[in-house]
């Protein structure tokens, strides 16, 4: 996977030389470079923002200075400026080329998800645009999706962040792990928090020994009996999510809920002969 990531502070990027995205890159799995957006910009102050239009606080990232540099990253060619955005789109038009995926990290976007890594875990080229300041003008997205450039824009979650930088990491982070070949062992991304089409919450994990400070692991996790302790995670997967995420169990399919799982949600509340379990007030 070819990873282009556009930032002013290119640098932040060297955390993914360690550890498993590190060795990926080793492997020749992954091909990442950060880019310096100043590098595009051709005034002696190296400037890649403006004041607001409207007023208001804070500088807003300049669509010139994007362009420039999406446009070489993107191998899209400059636009006379009598062009409308839709007669250069008709003009480039190669599809030996493996669609780029150009992806915006935004606090008031909808929400990164499990199965958007999933997803893009599959493509074969990400281009990550990390704003800064108020955000990015956002007739750059506008602009490229015209192009017929599949545009993404994401939050990673309800808080502002100073910029665009961790929120690249994270996304880079969850959807690499999910590539053939990046982790040592397949199956421990399996059986996952938020993984699949039932997904739940995990249960929890514990390891050696078998008691520690006085507090023991549940007994049946000892016991070698593959079934109990497979029935034993699943209920206590079932029971966390019914905790702390409800909204997942009322997005499960009643259909795939076996006798078991179906017990288990009724003794917590939950009705499970409709499509999907309602919960009994
Ligand atoms: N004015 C923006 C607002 O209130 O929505 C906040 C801009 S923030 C200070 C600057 C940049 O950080 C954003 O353009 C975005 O790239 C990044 N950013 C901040 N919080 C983020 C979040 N929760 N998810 C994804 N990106 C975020």
């Amino acid at each position: 996977m070819k990873i282009d990531i556009v930032s002013v502070f290119p640098e932040y990027f060297e955390v993914l030389n360690l550890s498993l995205m590190g060795k990926a890159q080793s492997k020749g799995l992954l091909e990442i470079t950060a880019h310096n957006l100043r590098d595009w910009t051709h005034d002696v102050h190296h400037s890649v923002d403006d004041t607001p239009v409207g007023g208001g606080a804070g500088m807003v990232m300049k669509p010139e200075v994007w362009a420039e540099c999406l446009d070489e990253l993107l191998d899209l060619p400059a636009p006379n400026e009598d062009d409308s955005p839709n007669d250069v789109a008709a003009e480039d038009n190669d599809s030996s080329v493996a669609a780029p995926v150009l992806i915006f990290p935004n606090p008031s976007a909808p929400l990164f998800t499990q199965r958007d890594a999933t997803e893009l875990s599959h493509a074969e080229h990400l281009l990550f645009g990390c704003g800064r300041y108020e955000g990015y003008d956002s007739r750059i997205p506008d602009y490229y999706r015209a192009q017929g450039i599949d545009v993404r824009e994401y939050s990673i979650g309800d808080y502002v962040l100073n910029g665009g930088e961790v929120a690249v990491s994270v996304m880079l982070e969850a959807i690499t792990r999910l590539m053939p070949g990046f982790m040592g062992n397949p199956d421990s991304i399996v059986e996952e928090s938020y993984t699949g089409e039932g997904a739940l919450l995990e249960h929890r994990q514990y390891t050696k020994p078998a008691v520690w400070r006085g507090i023991s692991v549940p007994e049946v996790l000892l016991s070698g009996d593959h079934g109990k302790v497979d029935r034993f995670r699943r209920d206590e997967a079932l029971t966390r999510t019914n905790e702390i995420r409800p909204d997942l169990i009322e997005a499960l399919d009643c259909k795939a809920l076996d006798k078991a799982d179906r017990k288990t949600l009724m003794a917590l509340g939950w009705e499970v002969s409709a499509a999907h379990p309602r919960r009994l007030s």
